[in-house]
């Protein structure tokens, strides 16, 4: 057991395990405590080897992710594409011309494998791209507006998943925020009374996953561009979501795009890679060129920079979006939102009686409709119909029993809980053989001694 596990991980970090097993069963005896049955002699070298594998084994691994959720932050966002896999592998293995001209033969920008791309797509004169959208709102403040106010209506003070509070942000930037117009309604005179001599912005956040119904009012980037010119003052939007292209004409709910966001005359416009635009974790800034300029010199651009696994990524799968004909067959984050109820109930049809067979005593298992959401910012109040496989618990087993054996499996099934059953929404599902090979492992799962 010990010489296996040798093979898998090497002898020293074996050893030291053991060693670390052994000190524990020393300190025991020297305490005159009584010992746990798992330290005779097979028993040790298992609990080192216990030891050994919590280390070595991956804890980031890849799931079904049978939540309805399609981009689900929580389980990594958008999915990426073959071309980009493909790329992403080609520069990890050989070096490559990341800040490298061929041309000459000397120093390039690493901004330039992608920019002229992005500038195609958005409209934008000019183009840089960090980490991800938080760090691209952060640089805008840093670079445009330290030490100095930006004007925010109080509708779009914003916060969004894992702690990205404008606000905070502001903060961090260096930037005084100037709260304008109230919660509800924002007019175009709050932001014109509010500007001064310390002004550096005015800004416009996405609302993103909440919405303000009834009576409210908020002021659009083409009433602030004319406001924002008079003044000299630079006009940002953070669009969040950012979808490259009309979302409503794929029959989804309608986001504003990059290029709508330049055209109403904002200056500067940042937006997510892995959301909408279903690339890798990223984030733009894109706009006018004398801004992005400004930007792309302030010291954070360095800390922030992309690497050249999401730089490869994110070329190629912008490069789809050249071709708006193969485009939503080709990008996974496109091609399962536009899935229709129809295609989730047909693939449902032929997995149903499989899944029945294989969690026979263990659950009853049916079809049922089912409404998926976008996600990671985008509003939850705009749903997809879809198609579930909807698990009911056998022998008065608990249904998050039920559940976390799903996720036991060596891909695990991630689903979600409502009404005392498991759902397994099929909308991300594309890979059917996988997916009832990990149902096939609960049969020998349960039958293991405990
Ligand atoms: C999602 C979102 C962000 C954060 O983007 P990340 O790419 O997750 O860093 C910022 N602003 C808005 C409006 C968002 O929707």
């Amino acid at each position: 057991m010990a010489q296996e596990a040798v093979g898998r991980v090497g002898r020293t970090l074996v050893v030291s395990a053991l060693r670390q097993v052994t000190e524990q069963l020393r300190v025991a005896l020297a305490k005159g405590e009584a010992l746990p049955s798992a330290f005779d002699d097979p028993g040790l070298v298992r609990e080192a080897v216990a030891l050994v594998d919590a280390l070595s084994s991956a804890s980031l691994k890849p799931v079904f992710n049978l939540t309805g959720t399609v981009l689900h932050t929580n389980l990594g966002r958008a999915l990426l594409p073959e071309v980009a896999i493909n790329a992403v592998n080609a520069v990890m293995t050989r070096a490559c011309t990341l800040e490298y001209a061929l041309d000459g033969g000397e120093r390039g920008e690493r901004d330039e494998h992608v920019e002229a791309l992005i500038c195609r797509l958005t409209g934008a004169e000019a183009a840089t791209v960090v980490n991800n959208n938080a760090a691209a709102v952060l640089l805008c403040l840093s670079a445009l507006a330290a030490g100095r106010e930006v004007i925010v209506s109080r509708g779009e003070l914003v916060e969004i998943g894992g702690a990205f509070r404008i606000p905070d942000v502001m903060q961090s930037a260096g930037s005084v925020l100037r709260e304008v117009g109230t919660t509800n309604r924002t007019h175009l005179r709050d932001y014109e009374n509010a500007i001064n001599d310390a002004t550096a912005a005015l800004m416009k956040v996405h609302p993103s996953n909440y919405a303000i119904v009834g009576f409210s009012r908020s002021v659009t980037e083409a009433e602030l561009a004319p406001l924002a010119k008079a003044r000299k003052l630079p006009l940002i939007t953070d669009l969040g979501s950012g979808s490259l292209v009309d979302m409503a004409a794929l029959g989804l709910p309608a986001e504003p795009t990059p290029a709508q966001t330049l055209a109403a005359g904002a200056d500067i416009v940042t937006f997510s890679g892995d959301k909408l635009l279903g690339g890798p974790q990223c984030g733009f800034i894109v706009g006018r060129a004398d801004l992005v300029e400004r930007i792309r010199r302030h010291p954070l651009k360095r800390a922030l920079r992309l690497d050249k696994m999401t730089l490869a990524a994110l070329h190629a799968v912008l490069t789809l979006y050249l071709d708006p004909d193969t485009l939503v067959q080709r990008l996974p984050t496109l091609r399962m939102l536009t899935r229709q109820r129809s295609s989730m109930h047909a693939q449902g049809q032929r997995l149903l009686p499989l899944v029945a067979d294989l969690l026979r005593g263990m659950a009853a298992v049916d079809l049922a409709d089912c409404e998926s959401q976008i996600g990671s910012g985008s509003l939850p109040i705009d749903r997809l119909p879809s198609v579930a496989l909807r698990l009911r618990p056998l022998a008065g087993e608990p249904v998050q029993a039920l559940a976390a054996r799903l996720r036991q499996t060596t891909i695990p099934l991630i689903g979600r809980i409502h009404a005392d059953c498991l759902w397994l929404d099929l909308r991300c599902l594309e890979q059917d053989e996988e997916f009832l090979a990990q149902l096939a492992q609960l049969g020998s799962q349960r039958s293991k001694p405990a």
